[in-house]
């Protein structure tokens, strides 16, 4: 099987979570096979490999997940994007448009190098929303080189806002 295969057939689809009619697709039993975990951070990994990554920017929380062992293949830095009021030190943040109301997210100001090439991960691109606000989160100090998911509900078409930013875009299974 591919690594394409062998995720499929472990992610759960959850039905009407969070909320009636939202079919959630829930990626917790890819870290309860650790060959497996190893096997996805290669893959991704392997996406980028031609590509000049000075950090990976993680988008809390289970961008946390996958993320950290993608920077550690890449063999670079780890940033926390967080949601706001969690970090201790000083902050650069964004706030950002929800279906009601709005959310802020940020990061500390010293974890990102003036002018590096940042990659974004998240477990998930959806409308794309979360991804757009970390790229101008991060455009704030450095440049994005692109984005890595382990999944891309391509119905929603979250692809065409980032792509607006940055046309490298990958991700494992759609
Ligand atoms: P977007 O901003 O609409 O692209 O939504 C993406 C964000 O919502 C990511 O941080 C995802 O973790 C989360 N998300 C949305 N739908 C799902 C899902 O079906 N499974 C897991 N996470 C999801």
């Amino acid at each position: 099987l591919s690594i394409q295969e062998k995720i499929k057939s472990v992610i759960r689809d959850v039905p009407n979570f969070p909320k009636e009619g939202i079919l959630f697709k829930d990626i917790t039993p890819i870290l309860l096979n650790p060959t497996l975990v190893n096997e996805l951070v290669a893959a991704m990994a392997d996406q980028f490999k031609n590509d000049e990554i000075d950090a990976v920017a993680g988008i809390e929380s289970r961008g946390y997940l996958f993320g950290i062992l993608l920077a550690q293949k890449l063999q670079v830095p780890f940033i926390m994007i967080r949601k706001e009021g969690k970090l201790p030190a000083k902050t650069i943040k964004e706030s950002y448009d929800l279906e009601y109301g709005s959310a802020t997210i940020e990061v500390h100001e010293d974890a990102i190098t003036p002018n590096s090439n940042v990659l974004i991960h998240d477990d998930l691109l959806a409308t794309g929303g979360t991804a757009i606000a970390a790229a101008k989160l991060i455009q704030q100090k450095a440049k994005v080189v692109g984005f890595s998911f382990v999944i891309e509900l391509e119905f929603l078409k979250g692809i065409d806002h980032l792509n607006k930013i940055n046309t490298h875009t990958k991700s494992l299974i759609k």
